[in-house]
């Protein structure tokens, strides 16, 4: 017998047993081998929801995974039982308009892995078994780590977000937000050559991580240090460019102090549901350029060769890892940010 992790609802969290169905063509059937707990699995865990999208039917949770192939369909070529593998959350339709101009993060028919966004819902990776369309099983070398690999997916939101800023090369940048996206984020802009880059955050912790281990080259407590991004105003503002990955709309507000003319912002954190202010005669004025980064789309492929090759160590946002067994011990301490950047289970203890 197989199982996953269910989300039934708010603080309902429960270890289902699951059956493995036949493979239709171009399929592929993975021993799912670790799992970030993401923030939007915590939503899901905690409210029921994320943002507008409430749980409608049983969802299992998970979205940033590695594994092992187990199995594949007719037709599937250049994977075999027993490849290591980087799993990709995103099944695009590979069709439509955005999918065919190269974006295929805003595909309009996306079966995102661990999603209520649509119904019936997206079911997810916090499973045992898992079934993957093939070009969503990206194999790796026998000697990859699958825990690091499984940073894959956040990784290539932190990628996407650097790409949506634009050429980075020698420029300031502000991060605002230390969790695991807020880290990546700021070590992306770095690969990106980011002279500067100064993360914020509202806890001590993970900002020590973003100043000794993610390149961050100063980091700011905007709790500690209320004033703490004063000294960015002059002169009408210092960064270039600046990525908000915490989701909070008072830091979003404050970019608009500390960004250049003509600079951009780029929202990657998600908001809470409803509206944000921000002031749009600055942003009109000032010629601030504000756009949105969701997801990933070929950046993913990028993440998993900079964590095989070691260019980017994912290892800083590693908090520790629990059995599938103990998965709402793992959901009630992923939320302490004192403590934690990024919890993972272990869906198969026997895989590593
Ligand atoms: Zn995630
Ligand atoms: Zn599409």
């Amino acid at each position: 017998m197989k199982f996953s992790a269910v989300c039934h609802g708010k603080k309902d969290l429960r270890i289902d047993p699951i059956q493995d169905r036949p493979l239709l063509p171009g399929e592929v059937r993975v021993a799912v081998a670790f799992g970030g707990i993401c923030g939007s699995d915590l939503h899901y865990y905690h409210r029921g929801a994320v943002g507008d999208f409430a749980v409608r039917e049983p969802l299992t949770l998970g979205h940033e995974i590695s594994g092992v192939v187990l199995e594949v369909g007719a037709g599937v070529s250049g994977l075999h039982a027993g490849q290591k593998a980087a799993l990709d959350p995103s099944r695009a339709c590979l069709s439509c308009h955005y999918c065919r101009s190269g974006r295929s993060n805003l595909c309009t028919n996306m079966w995102f892995l661990g999603s209520a966004g649509r119904f019936p819902h997206s079911q997810g990776g916090f499973s045992q078994h898992l079934v993957l369309r093939q070009d969503q099983v990206i194999p790796v070398a026998d000697d990859t780590d699958l825990l690091r690999l499984s940073v894959a997916e956040p990784l290539s939101v932190g990628l996407h977000a650097v790409n949506r800023a634009g050429p980075l090369m020698g420029k300031r940048v502000i991060v605002t937000g230390s969790g695991p996206i807020g880290l990546l984020t700021a070590r992306a802009a770095r690969l990106a050559g980011a002279a500067e880059v100064v993360t914020t955050d509202v806890e001590d912790a993970p900002l020590a991580i973003a100043r000794t281990r993610m390149g961050a080259t100063r980091t700011v407590n905007v709790v500690a240090q209320p004033e703490g991004l004063a000294e960015f105003e002059v002169d009408g503002g210092y960064f270039d460019v600046a990525l908000e990955a915490s989701g909070s709309p008072a830091a979003l507000a404050s970019l608009f102090r500390v960004i250049r003319r003509g600079g951009r912002i780029v929202q990657v954190g998600m908001l809470p549901p409803g509206t944000a202010p921000i002031p749009v005669n600055v942003l009109q004025s000032r010629e601030i350029e504000l756009v949105g980064a969701f997801r990933a789309h070929d950046e993913f492929r990028l993440a998993v060769d900079l964590i095989v090759s070691g260019t980017i160590d994912v290892t800083p946002i590693l908090s520790g890892t629990y059995p599938l067994s103990q998965a709402m011990t793992a959901m009630e301490r992923a939320g302490d940010r004192s403590q934690v950047i990024k919890l993972h289970l272990a869906l198969n203890e026997d895989i590593a």
